[in-house]
């Protein structure tokens, strides 16, 4: 959907650009969808295939089945002569995952997404060459939980710092390498290296920030757009509750000054939203890296709906274009 200024006295909803789907998000969807045609279904995929509600819903009613842990596979009584496929989820899993895989003969796609494989090849690294590793991040995240998994199979000595507040009682050896979550803010993580660098001087300050093209770009187009709401508009950002990035563009615009607030989806433009809505002069609307775009035009009809003085203009920072190979099995 394009949407074109119209000047006038009148409420502006600013939709910010890039949003949305990622390169990584896009495979790891496309990699489901293929599967599917491939190997038929049942499909299974350990955990959400990316972090998002609608995503999954739509998936699942294709035939494709979400578990938690390989092992709940075995409670859906498969023909003997059925290989069953798993598909791992774009945040990457540790290599135990794949042993447990391999050793219940399933048929593995991987839709890890390639920029954290980047991560678990340094993090693998790393551990090998012996480096005490800090991981910035979110412990309970599966990204993080992934990467954990590919340290500790290389016998890696590894600690997660998730705030700034962590630094306070760290204790560290030199030599030591640090890494980060893809997805988590590169404000926040900015202060965070900071930090580290003050009370560890041996720390290179300038290598382990692996915070996404996506992640970043999303973070900056949501910055701008907050400028241009002004403080007394309203920031919707479209997302999952458990989508990191998500709630790091509703942390990061809310710090800013605005009010930001998260959304499922259309349905969830409820009376009191309207008001809130009604009582701002502008709107500005964004969405995570794994919300797909029917989402947000849905929620911008609704709000047309509402508001027929309301008129549309994109605020683009950045044009994406980014693209990830399929994996070899599913290339035609
Ligand atoms: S947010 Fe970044 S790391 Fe995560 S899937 Fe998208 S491109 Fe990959």
């Amino acid at each position: 959907m394009k949407y074109d200024l119209v000047q006038d006295n009148i409420k502006m909803l600013y939709l910010a650009s890039p949003r949305g789907f990622c390169a990584g998000v896009s495979r790891a969807v496309s990699i489901v969808e293929l599967a599917i045609e491939r190997f038929g279904t049942p499909i299974f995929v350990r955990k959400e295939i990316v972090h998002n509600a609608c995503v999954v819903r739509e998936l699942t009613k294709r035939g494709v089945v979400f578990v938690n842990e390989l092992d709940d596979i075995k409670k859906y009584n498969l023909d003997a002569d059925i290989q069953p496929t798993v598909i791992f989820s774009a945040h990457g899993v540790s290599p135990e995952v794949f042993k447990v895989a391999e050793y219940m003969d399933l048929r593995i796609v991987d839709a890890t997404c390639p920029l954290v494989e980047r991560v678990h090849k340094r993090a693998k690294k790393y551990a090998e060459d012996g480096y005490n590793i800090l991981l910035i991040g979110h412990k309970e995240h599966e990204e993080v939980q992934g990467t954990l998994g590919v340290i500790n199979s290389a016998c890696g000595k590894v600690q997660v710092i998730e705030r700034i507040e962590d630094i306070r009682n760290l204790e560290l050896a030199n030599p030591c390498k640090w890494l980060s979550q893809t997805t988590i803010s590169y404000s926040d993580t900015l202060e965070i290296v900071h930090a580290l660098t003050q009370k560890f001087p041996f720390l290179d300050g300038s290598a382990g920030l692996d915070i996404c093209y996506a992640t970043t770009n999303r973070q900056k187009a949501t910055y701008e757009l907050v400028k241009t709401v002004g403080k007394n508009g309203v920031v919707l950002v479209v997302g999952s509750k458990n989508s990191s990035n998500t709630l790091r563009l509703v942390e990061n615009a809310a710090h800013l000054g605005v009010n930001a607030l998260r959304l499922e989806d259309a349905d969830a433009i409820d009376s009191k939203l309207i008001k809130t809505l009604a009582d701002a002069k502008n709107i500005g609307i964004t969405s995570g890296a794994s919300v797909p775009e029917h989402l947000v035009e849905e929620i911008v009809q609704k709000i047309v709906d509402k508001f027929p003085n309301v008129k549309a203009q994109t605020i683009t920072t950045t044009v994406e274009n980014t693209h990830f190979a399929l994996p070899k099995s599913l290339q035609q």
